[in-house]
């Protein structure tokens, strides 16, 4: 079973003038483990695509199924959990909260973990920063970090609650060629070695080439 699918999926923004078909007639299969970009031009719905596959949002018409399950069949605390535990959010501005310390940037997910003391959060965070190879920065503060340092904390957080699947919207995008490339290398390897699947919204085509997959979106449908 694939860990997402998206069948006839539209997406209508009503505001109280304008309606925006932002996706139009979507069909799309991701399989567990698989490294998948997304591309095409500014206003496409790449976005609004990523906040359907991360359950952040619904879809006007059409189906998502998680595990094969359809979405609405799971009650609102397994929701929370999915949202929460298997999906992990990168952004191309890192969202981190300034005033927090790298260390407690990472153990913001962990905090509503049922039964996860503050030292197993602790560890944990730790862990995670060690793996994005920040390990000798977990108590500074974002501020005091370049983009690409900043990027890996993001990375670390996403990675805090073991996700099985990142979602990430242009995680390069803020970065210079050098360090997009740096990041780049640890999602492959995140999904090269630890199996986790990836969907990533990219305007670089040569990053797009490094994954299995490039799904093109043109005004809300897929080109290819
Ligand atoms: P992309 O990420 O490819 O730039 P988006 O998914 O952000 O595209 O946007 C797709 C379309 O939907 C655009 O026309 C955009 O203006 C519109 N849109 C996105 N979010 C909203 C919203 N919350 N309300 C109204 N329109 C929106
Ligand atoms: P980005 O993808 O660049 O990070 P957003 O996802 O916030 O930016 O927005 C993408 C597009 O959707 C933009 O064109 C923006 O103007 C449009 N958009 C976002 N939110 C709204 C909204 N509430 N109403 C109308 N358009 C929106």
């Amino acid at each position: 079973t694939p860990v997402l699918r998206l069948t006839n999926i539209e997406k209508v923004y009503q505001t109280s003038t304008i309606e925006t078909v932002a996706l139009n007639q979507v069909n799309l299969v991701i399989n567990r483990g698989e490294f998948v970009s997304i591309m095409g031009p500014s206003g496409c719905g790449k976005s609004t695509l990523l906040s359907l596959m991360g359950l952040l949002d619904e879809p006007t018409r059409g189906t998502i199924e998680v595990d094969g399950r359809p979405v609405q069949s799971y009650s609102d605390r397994e929701l929370a959990g999915l949202r929460n535990l298997k999906i992990g959010f990168v952004f191309q501005s890192y969202h981190l909260i300034n005033d927090l310390s790298v260390v407690d940037n990472v153990e913001l997910p962990l905090l509503y973990r049922p039964g996860m003391s503050g030292k197993d959060r602790r560890q944990r965070a730790l862990a995670v920063l060690d793996k994005v190879g920040l390990g000798a920065r977990t108590g500074h503060f974002p501020s005091q970090l370049s983009g690409g340092q900043r990027q890996r904390v993001a990375i670390a957080r996403a990675l805090a609650g073991a996700p099985e699947i990142i979602l990430a919207d242009e995680p390069t995008g803020n970065l210079d060629s050098v360090m997009g490339e740096e990041i780049m290398d640890l999602l492959l390897g995140l999904n090269r070695q630890d199996g986790v699947t990836i969907v990533m919204v990219t305007h670089d085509e040569q990053q797009a080439l490094k994954t299995e997959r490039v799904i093109r979106f043109f005004d809300g449908s897929q080109v290819g």
